[in-house]
């Protein structure tokens, strides 16, 4: 439908937008990797080589921040968008953005939610956190296995539940998920950007988000979302 269209389109911008992003800071951190080997492997190292060496990492640091605030701020732009959605429908629209490889790789995707599933959401910052969570879950079960959204409420918070059953993460990983381009997927494939936006858009909503793992068990995002007033 054209609907799916349009999301497929801006999913292909959002993935162009982190390739560029990744090879825009390829730079910096190579021109980092270098200087960090020249302090920690050529000593004595006279005082103004040391200096320069500082510099150069300080303004790559400048410059990859530079790089990721824009992205943030891109989408930021293109999303500031609060609608009253029936959270069930859209869900099941998100999740049917990646029905391929869910057939594929035999998974099965069961969505729970309450009768009342209509609320007031930033539907950008939503996508965005759900599409993320969600293709991390399916990356993490390619033997297939099960998939479950659960959303609910307790009082004035919206909780939603990402679950997988598929290969966990190590303990060490956990303290750096969050992190810009932490990724233990293959070259090409992954970005590291997937979490830390997701963590951002769920800071900017003044929401939380926890992880729940264990390996070959599997893992589950909780996310956690104040609910406005429906203006
Ligand atoms: P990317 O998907 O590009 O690697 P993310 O920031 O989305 O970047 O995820 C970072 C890393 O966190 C992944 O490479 C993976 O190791 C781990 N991860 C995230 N979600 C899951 C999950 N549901 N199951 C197992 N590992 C996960």
């Amino acid at each position: 439908s054209e609907q799916q269209l349009l999301q497929e389109n801006k999913m292909a911008t959002i993935g162009q937008l982190a390739a560029a992003v990744t090879h825009e800071i390829r730079n910096p951190l190579g021109l980092i990797r270098n200087y960090c080997y020249l302090l920690k492997n050529s000593k004595p190292l006279e005082e103004h080589k040391i200096k320069k060496a500082v510099t150069v990492i300080e303004s790559s640091i400048e410059k990859s921040n530079h790089i990721i605030n824009s992205l943030l701020d891109f989408s930021r732009m293109a999303n500031n968008k609060w609608e009253k959605v029936d959270l069930k429908d859209f869900i099941h629209s998100i999740i049917a953005l990646q029905q391929n490889k869910i057939k594929q790789q035999q998974i099965e995707v069961t969505i729970e939610c309450k009768e009342n599933n209509v609320y007031f959401v930033n539907v950008s910052s939503l996508e965005i956190i759900l599409m993320n969570l969600i293709a991390n879950a399916i990356d993490a079960m390619m033997d297939g296995g099960r998939l479950i959204l659960q959303c609910g409420q307790q009082n004035n918070v919206l909780t939603i539940k990402c679950i997988d059953t598929g290969i966990g993460i190590e303990k060490e990983h956990l303290k750096k998920l969050f992190s810009p381009f932490f990724t233990t997927k293959p070259r090409g494939k992954g970005t590291g950007l997937g979490l830390y936006i997701t963590y951002n858009e769920v800071q900017k909503l003044e929401g939380k988000i926890y992880v729940h793992s264990e390996i070959k068990k599997g893992t589950t995002f909780d996310i956690l979302l104040p609910l406005k007033e429906v203006i």
